[in-house]
């Protein structure tokens, strides 16, 4: 199951669950897909992240600006160490234990694989993947 952020054209955001990328395409060009809002049968995938793209001519996000989000990162990179227990790569393990009450409950950090956060989150586990940049004394 692929899980896609979906938005109306009234602007109501929602989430559809399908069992593939062609699956929500089948859907979206029969036009079964529906606002559970409004009812609004216009919908469409809204854009999950920001992106910049540089077309080779202009400017792309100034030093300043990408010096001031590296900056966020590397906040919230501090405080997910101080905060967080970091369990590395038994970071699956661990949430799962967590989750149905086998271990003490905690917040945690560690590394997952993108297929395992998927099977995670299937199983109702919430984990997140963050941005992780390297640290300015790394
Ligand atoms: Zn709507």
């Amino acid at each position: 199951m692929i899980r896609f952020a979906l938005r109306c054209s009234r602007g109501h955001e929602f989430e559809g669950w399908f069992k593939s990328n062609a699956a929500y395409d089948e859907q979206h060009r029969a036009g079964r897909l529906e606002c559970p809002l409004c009812g609004d049968r216009a919908v469409d995938k809204a854009i999950m992240a920001p992106a910049v793209a540089r077309g080779g001519r202009g400017e792309g996000p100034s030093p300043e600006v990408v010096g001031k989000l590296l900056a966020m990162l590397r906040a919230l990179r501090s405080y997910v160490e101080a905060n967080f227990e970091h369990v590395g790569d038994r970071f699956p393990e661990e949430a799962r234990k967590i989750h149905y009450g086998e271990a003490e409950p905690r917040d945690i950090y560690g590394e997952a694989s993108r297929e395992e956060v998927e099977s995670l989150l299937e199983e109702g586990i919430e984990v997140r993947p963050l941005p992780w940049v390297p640290k300015l004394d790394g």
